[in-house]
């Protein structure tokens, strides 16, 4: 008898060690590719422009509920996360394709919907639609969009140049998106349990848009480069906080320390949080899905940034030879785990 191979389940490898599984066979080929897997985008050099390109896929049931997600909302934000992968590059957007697996249930008029939040966040960055695919699936809905940009040689920014004494940046306010969810998820049981129940979502606009409307931060690149700021790392905050300042200190080999009474959180948030038992803080580190920027700048730029409402500072880069920490309002630093680095939970 021949002795079965041992198989690996994924959920051992976690998605960045998949990522990274998968990275390590690929050697780059063409003097174009100027950055490959590992960032928010990939970039690549034709002539005098770079470009960057980047692509994210969403999947029904996992990445979103069509049960409390209306789908222009879900076009919209299909287009923006993309978006926000672009302009963490320091790059700007200038077309998309769409790639859309749909099944039986879905009506022409569905369709129409999706694509007018599909329309509305082109025109709300100034993105061409240029291309996609359409195909049919079993069940649900997949969409796939890739975005493309430009940037400046040499003004590209990656999540691998954070230098000691750096100070860390992030753009808005964190955490939201998250409480947002929770709610949804929460009315959504009720409504399972008792389709006569109306949900009760009235005074919570904000942490409902942040979650179905969310905005990718074009603004805040164009802010820093009217300063003549380039940070020196870069990328934007899908999988919370914690998770990708961790992503910026292991790329760029150093640590960090960031103070919990600097980091933005809404006043919005507090009172849907402290109905549903959960920290704001624990929001914002480990929430994810917020779109903000986080960066790094060096020190010499704190006086071009310092007085704009939508950047704050939240800490500082320490040498490798540290970790990453928190250091709570009271008590003793607490070092930075990332959520769902184990598991595997592909987003
Ligand atoms: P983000 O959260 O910014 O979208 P991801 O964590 O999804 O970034 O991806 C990290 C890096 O891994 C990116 O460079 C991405 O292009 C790359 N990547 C992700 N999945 C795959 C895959 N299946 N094959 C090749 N590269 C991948
Ligand atoms: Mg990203």
């Amino acid at each position: 008898m021949t002795e079965r191979k041992k198989l690996t389940p994924l959920s051992e490898v976690g998605e960045f060690g998949l990522i990274d599984h998968i990275s390590k066979h690929v050697k780059l080929k063409n003097n174009e590719t100027i950055k490959g897997i590992g960032d928010d985008a990939a970039v690549m050099s034709y002539g005098e422009n770079q470009m960057v390109v980047t692509t994210d896929m969403l999947i029904e049931g996992v990445h979103f509920d069509l049960m409390y997600t209306p789908l222009k909302h879900l076009g919209y934000k299909a287009v923006v996360v993309n978006l926000s992968d672009v302009f963490a590059m320091n790059a700007v957007p200038k077309q998309i394709t769409v790639s859309l697996a749909m099944s039986g249930k879905f009506t022409l008029e569905a369709i129409d919907e999706l694509y007018s939040g599909i329309y509305a966040a082109c025109e709300a960055y100034n993105v061409d639609l240029v291309g996609g695919d359409t195909t049919s699936s079993v069940t649900g809905m997949a969409i796939s969009v890739t975005a493309i940009g430009a940037v400046e040689p040499g003004k590209a920014v990656y999540r691998n140049g954070a230098k000691a004494n750096d100070l860390i940046c992030v753009s808005g306010d964190l955490g939201a998106a998250y409480i947002g969810l929770q709610l949804l998820e929460r009315e959504k049981e009720v409504f399972k349990s008792n389709p006569n129940v109306q949900p009760e979502l009235e005074g919570n606009d904000y942490i409902l848009q942040r979650i179905l409307k969310p905005e990718a931060r074009g603004d805040v690149v164009e802010l820093l480069g009217s300063k003549g700021v380039i940070p020196t790392s870069m990328m934007d905050i899908s999988d919370g906080l914690s998770s990708e300042l961790l992503h910026i200190c292991k790329q760029s080999e150093c640590g960090c320390r960031i103070y919990e009474d600097k980091i933005p959180i809404n006043d919005a948030i507090k009172p849907m949080s402290k109905e549903m038992n959960i920290e704001p803080l624990v929001a914002a580190l480990n929430g994810g899905e917020d779109y903000e920027l986080l960066f790094t700048i060096s020190q010499a730029d704190y006086d071009k940034i310092k007085d704009n409402q939508s950047v704050t500072v939240i800490g500082h880069i320490t040498d490798k030879t540290s970790n990453a920490f928190l250091v709570p309002k009271s008590g003793e630093e607490i070092q930075l785990v990332a959520q769902g680095w184990t598991a595997y939970n592909p987003d």
